[in-house]
């Protein structure tokens, strides 16, 4: 049953538009499930494929009694240059991911073909993926609101506009000297080869950026997976340097996913063998010992070179606790690794050390099981986000996208993470050159998971940071207050509009 105030914003349309890639869709999806659960009548716009990844969910929304639904586009094949199945790049081989972009143009074109077509009633406000810029414009014309959504910090939204603004990084003598950000609400010192290609020297991707900042600049704010214990002093900057609204809605995964089978199924079209994995998972998770165990896991998309899992392979069997290591497959030349990986798997599933996951983990019941007692993270915002929600501790090692900037507020800021001391900043679909070594992760992993006073003090304020991100998503919490204000401006935006379109 819906409630009075559920029922009362019903009228309220709102059209959430993911982009096709898991990192991005996943928090997109869990904001418009959270719009709907507050009554906001909600559409979601997806391919067919990247629709079977979450549709079961909605389902379940829906049999609650919950106004959502998915619009699947059509993805015309005969146009399109990926093969059918392969619209997310999670799954896509790396030979193929520069015709992704190819296939985004023909993907906008085709939202703003079905945007352009609704009528007045039909839709209210917009909220879309940084990356279909052209949704700006679709709004302007349905003469409504576009709200942008990014996966990403907002500290490193920020940054973003920063290294638009400033030069400071281009003065340093070289990639590693240590420069400053000023003007931040924190003092963050970085190196340049920890910054993303396109701030360190022009590329086509900043170009791409810079368009896509300045369709930001043209919408009517902003929405993040983030809360305001957590980032509030950047959601101020962000307003600021944006000159947009900014609502801070996290951490959408655990407001939404409550259900087990939501969580279990996240992300992942699960195929029915699978089901048999995860009872094994969980019953060797279960048999240890609380806050025993680390789990590893470098995200949807990332994919690390031979070298780096022989190094991480040997930090994790020297290092004297048990762990769950997400490991991607690695298809390409350089994968080759002389059946090292098969030996490694064999002794420590032998000695009962270790658990390896190929493929998708079912992360978010893995993070909340009482025997994980830490996490080795790229840094990506929703895993961040998610871990901070349960309150681990965390061993940091970013690879691409904001996650560097991420770990300047996990490590520096918030104090809640070890830093293994990436300092090579690379594409997601590139190995990069940077190989961390077996001591340095083994360090941070004892550093983490031992009982040091460090250690402590980093697990205390972890959980009160978990603390705080559970009652920001309660009645009265910072963003349970952000989502009702934004619902009931919209609301009063649309009546604006209605009137002011009514014949006189
Ligand atoms: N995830 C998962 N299983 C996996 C890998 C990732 O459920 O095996 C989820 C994880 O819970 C998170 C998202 O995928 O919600 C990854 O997003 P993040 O921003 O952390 O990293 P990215 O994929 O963008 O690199």
């Amino acid at each position: 049953m819906l409630s009075h105030e559920a029922q009362a914003n019903n009228n309220l349309k709102v059209i959430f538009i993911p982009l096709s890639s898991k990192s991005h869709m996943m928090p997109l999806v869990d904001m418009a499930r959270l719009f709907s659960m507050h009554g906001v009548d909600t559409t979601i716009v997806a391919t067919a494929d990247n629709a079977e990844i979450f549709q079961k969910s909605i389902d379940r929304d829906f049999s609650h009694g919950q106004s959502i639904k998915t619009h699947v586009l059509e993805f015309p094949t005969e146009q399109v240059k990926l093969p059918v199945g392969n619209e997310t790049n999670t799954d896509t081989p790396r030979n193929l991911t520069p015709k992704i972009h190819e296939d985004f143009v023909i993907v906008q074109k085709q939202i703003e073909n079905y945007l352009l077509g609704l009528g007045e009633l039909e839709v209210d406000c917009i909220v879309s993926d940084l990356c279909y810029h052209g949704t700006a414009e679709a709004a302007t014309k349905l003469g409504i609101r576009r709200i942008v959504f990014t996966p990403a910090s907002v500290i490193s939204r920020c940054a973003e506009l920063w290294f638009e603004q400033h030069t400071a990084h281009t003065e340093v003598e070289s990639d590693s000297n240590k420069f400053t950000i000023v003007g931040f609400p924190h003092k963050l010192e970085m190196t340049r080869s920890q910054l993303p290609c396109w701030m360190r020297k022009p590329t086509m991707f900043g170009r791409i950026m810079k368009v896509l900042n300045d369709s930001s600049r043209r919408s009517y704010g902003a929405v993040f997976n983030s809360f305001h214990s957590l980032e509030g002093a950047y959601e101020e900057h962000y307003k600021n340097a944006f000159g947009t609204k900014c609502w801070s809605l996290g951490p959408v995964s655990s407001w939404v996913n409550q259900d087990v089978s939501d969580k279990a199924e996240r992300g992942h079209k699960k195929v029915e063998e699978e089901e048999d994995e995860d009872g094994d998972l969980f019953k060797w998770l279960n048999s240890k010992k609380e806050n025993s165990v680390i789990y590893v896991c470098f995200g949807s998309v990332n994919k690390l070179s031979t070298s780096q899992l022989i190094e991480i392979a040997h930090a994790l069997e020297a290092s004297s606790h048990d762990f769950i290591w997400v490991v991607r497959k690695n298809n390409d030349k350089e994968g080759e690794d002389e059946g090292f990986m098969e030996e490694f798997e064999k002794r420590v599933k032998e000695s009962n050390k270790g658990y390896l996951i190929w493929g998708w983990a079912p992360q978010l019941l893995i993070l909340e099981n009482k025997a994980i007692g830490a996490i080795v993270t790229h840094c990506g915002w929703s895993t961040a986000t998610e871990s901070i929600n349960i309150g681990l501790p965390m061993v940091t090692w970013p690879l691409f996208a904001d996650q560097f900037f991420n770990e300047k507020m996990l490590v520096d800021v918030l104090k809640i993470g070890v830093s293994v001391g990436a300092k090579e900043w690379r594409n997601y679909d590139e190995f990069g050159s940077e190989v961390v070594k077996r001591n340095e992760i083994e360090k941070a992993i004892r550093l983490v998971m031992e009982n040091g006073k460090e250690a402590e003090e980093m697990r205390l304020r972890a959980k009160s940071l978990s603390d705080d991100a559970k009652k920001a998503i309660l009645v009265g919490g910072s963003s349970h207050a952000n989502l009702t204000l934004l619902i009931e401006e919209l609301k009063s935006l649309k009546l604006q509009r209605l009137n002011a379109n009514k014949p006189n």
